[in-house]
């Protein structure tokens, strides 16, 4: 039987490094304790640093912390880069292929207006694109 899910065939994206999805409008990057401890051991700093200077909470769940203008904390607004790249967040990794971004081929394209990448750049077949979002329920 065909798969009838509309991205069957794959979808294009090559991320650009433009840094829209860590900078701008406020937003949640929903972290893990886990998550928190990979950014600790990286920075090769204490959890509890991490815990306290870089994530806050949002009604019962942890978020990354953002500074005033709405960029990440973890973004380098000099080299415009992630400084904790290796051990980004699920959110972050799966990003653009999270499963609203995929509910229909408008969301989707919803997406391009903020993310230059989604419709660039190589094909992602469908096994990647499933194994991407289901890192998180977004
Ligand atoms: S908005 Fe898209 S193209 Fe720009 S940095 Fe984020 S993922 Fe890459």
């Amino acid at each position: 039987m065909s798969d009838r899910r509309w991205y069957a065939p794959g979808l294009c994206f090559s991320c650009t490094q433009c840094g829209n999805c860590c900078t701008g409008e406020s937003g949640a990057v929903w972290v893990t304790d886990q998550e928190v401890a990979s950014i600790a051991e990286y920075l090769g700093c204490p959890v509890g640093e991490v815990r306290l200077m870089h994530t806050r909470l949002i009604g019962n769940r942890v978020s990354l912390a953002e500074y005033a203008n709405g960029d990440c904390i973890f973004f380098d607004p000099q080299s415009r880069t992630c400084r904790i790249y290796p051990v980004r967040p699920r959110q972050c990794q799966s990003w653009p292929f999270w499963r609203s971004n995929l509910s229909s081929r408008h969301s989707w394209e919803k997406i391009q207006k903020k993310c230059p990448g989604v419709g660039q750049g190589p094909l992602v077949p469908i096994e990647q694109i499933e194994e991407l979002a289901r890192l998180i329920d977004l």
